[in-house]
């Protein structure tokens, strides 16, 4: 037993008690009845606009393309029209939310859950 050479030089690792292996942190998808993860937040809000493939309130000022997101259209601007100052693209208030819309941020959780 060395317990005082365990410097690896890394943050300290939870582990799981029940089965020894470390514990990772997923973000979750929060819609009704989908299971979604990722280790990280962004594909989990990218995902999350599938589930509502109508509401599209950014909308670029260039081509008419639109998304849900103003990071993605903002994306976009830049990507193909070399422009993402806030002339590029335009939010259109009047696009009503879908029934269900929730301003949210993806519930982050252990994964694997810890089972008890
Ligand atoms: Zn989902
Ligand atoms: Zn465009």
């Amino acid at each position: 037993m060395d317990c005082t050479s365990a410097s690896n030089g890394g943050s300290p690792m939870f582990q799981n008690p029940a089965n020894g292996q470390p514990i990772t942190y997923h973000y979750f998808c929060n819609f009704p009845t989908c299971d979604y993860h990722s280790a990280r937040s962004d594909p989990v809000k990218r995902h999350r606009d599938t589930h509502y493939p109508d509401y599209k309130p950014y909308t670029c000022n260039y081509c008419q393309a639109s998304s849900a997101r103003r990071d993605s259209t903002r994306e976009h601007c830049l990507k193909q029209h070399k422009d993402d100052s806030e002339n590029a693209f335009r939010y259109d208030s009047t696009i009503p939310k879908p029934e269900g819309w929730i301003a949210y941020e993806p519930k982050r959780c252990p994964w694997p859950p810890v089972m008890v």
